[in-house]
């Protein structure tokens, strides 16, 4: 100990009568001593390959290992995957040991989720699935609509960081829950606001994995809808109801089809993905691109599956209390289809086309009342169930965290974010931390 205190000094008068020289002749760089390691060269080479149209995996691996080596590493991909089935641009990296010739690993990402990892073991080629890892966080979001709900997301400050895909998601989730209360394209006003919180699952790339709307407030000329997100038996299958615990629902889809699949020419800034209304013809003509899915709009029972004449391949659904609905034009019905067919709300029953009188791919839809036309968008549907008897204690207690969350939400103006505990997907810690002030 003490022998060391007196070097101390030593060293530094080398060093220093090293500057000195230096600085003199500008010959010698001054040696000042090892510096921490800063660069670890990595063990492992890799080289990736994302495919092109029509490449196969084994295309890839010719010439980087041999035949026989190629066709055991194809063996250990099948055990997960078919190797002529990867579509294009799946990416393929190949690890090399450092300055060796020899493939040691092959990972291929079959998907955001998934890759098929191939590991050179002592015995040959094994293979092993791997899941992207991905964090919980929820999104508390708000804003007053200019145009479009669409645009208003798009443009939200607090939804920067989120990929353009996963907005139009959101948009997609709450269209439909809400399709019920308001359509989001032809009743949103300049003024209207919104706001939500939505959980999610981010990939490490910042994508999301899946979503799940837990609370929502949507204020349609004046007028504020909610739902509320309510799976009393955790397994993904619950449902939103209003405040009162009734029912968002109705025995009805509002659209056949999704809305954002509904074509959407933009002509003076306003939106016309409808082509017809009822009156004009006693259906209701949505503009789409050919081979759209068509989904039935309520549980029943397929009585028609034919070309009829001018509304072409036309499907006609009986469903209870008398309600029928029409759907034509069809490019072609969905396989199994059939007269008899029992069908649920949802359940695609053909793609979109121009069969039949059509100047261009639509879906021409009617809803009869005991063989009358009513027009779908004006009349009164039948409501959905409320929360179950058994499960209103539950209700009270969840919906009470879930309206929590909501009005923590400033309404509109200067939007903030808060990124939940990755580590508490549950939505009552979340609400938990949320001060009366609001999430910060
Ligand atoms: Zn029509």
């Amino acid at each position: 100990m003490e022998s060391r205190r007196a070097q101390q000094p030593l060293r530094l008068a080398a060093v220093a009568i090293a500057a000195v020289a230096c600085t003199a002749c500008a010959v010698e760089p001054p040696n000042v001593g090892r510096l921490g390691r800063l660069y670890v060269a990595p063990a492992e080479n890799v080289r990736i390959f994302s495919l092109g149209r029509g490449d196969t995996f084994g295309e890839v691996l010719d010439g980087l290992v041999s035949a026989n080596e190629q066709a055991a590493l194809l063996m250990a991909f099948q055990e997960h995957a078919a190797p002529r089935r990867l579509r294009a641009g799946t990416e393929i990296s190949l690890r090399f040991l450092k300055d060796q010739d020899d493939v040691r690993g092959v990972d291929v990402a079959l998907n955001p989720d998934t890759t098929v990892r191939l590991s050179r073991e002592p015995l040959g080629w094994v293979s092993s699935l791997i899941q992207t890892p991905v964090f919980v966080d929820t999104l508390y979001v708000s804003g007053e609509i200019e145009s479009f709900l669409w645009y208003a997301l798009h443009q939200n400050p607090t939804l920067t960081n989120v990929p353009a895909a996963d907005r139009a998601e959101l948009v997609h989730n709450l269209d439909q829950v809400f399709q019920w209360q308001v359509d989001f394209s032809r009743q949103i006003q300049v003024g209207d606001t919104y706001r939500f919180a939505f959980e999610r699952e981010v990939r490490p790339d910042g994508s999301m994995r899946s979503g799940q709307l837990l609370a929502a407030e949507l204020v349609n000329v004046g007028t504020a809808y909610h739902a509320i997100w309510f799976d009393p038996n955790g397994d993904g299958r619950g449902s939103y109801y209003d405040l009162e615990g009734e029912s968002v629902r109705r025995a009805f889809l509002l659209r056949p089809l999704e809305f954002r699949r509904i074509s959407s020419g933009f002509t003076n800034s306003r939106y016309h993905p409808i082509l017809n209304t009822w009156r004009s013809h006693r259906g209701v003509d949505y503009a789409a691109n050919a081979g759209t899915e068509i989904q039935a709009t309520a549980d029943g029972v397929v009585t028609e599956r034919r070309l009829d004449g001018s509304y072409g391949n036309t499907i006609l659904i009986r469903h209870p209390n008398g309600f029928q609905t029409r759907y034509a034009h069809m490019r072609a019905f969905r396989n199994g289809i059939v007269v008899g067919s029992r069908v649920h709300q949802g359940d695609v029953i053909g793609y979109v086309g121009m069969t039949g009188l059509a100047t261009g791919p639509h879906l021409h839809y009617e809803m009869l009342i005991n063989g009358r036309h009513v027009d779908p968008l004006s009349v009164d549907l039948p409501a959905g169930d409320p929360v179950p008897s058994d499960d209103r204690m539950r209700w009270i207690e969840e919906s009470g965290v879930r309206v929590a969350l909501l009005d923590g939400i400033p309404s509109a103006g200067p939007v903030r974010t808060l990124v939940a505990d990755a580590s508490a997907p549950d939505p009552a810690a979340a609400a938990g931390a949320t001060p009366t002030g609001g999430p910060q």
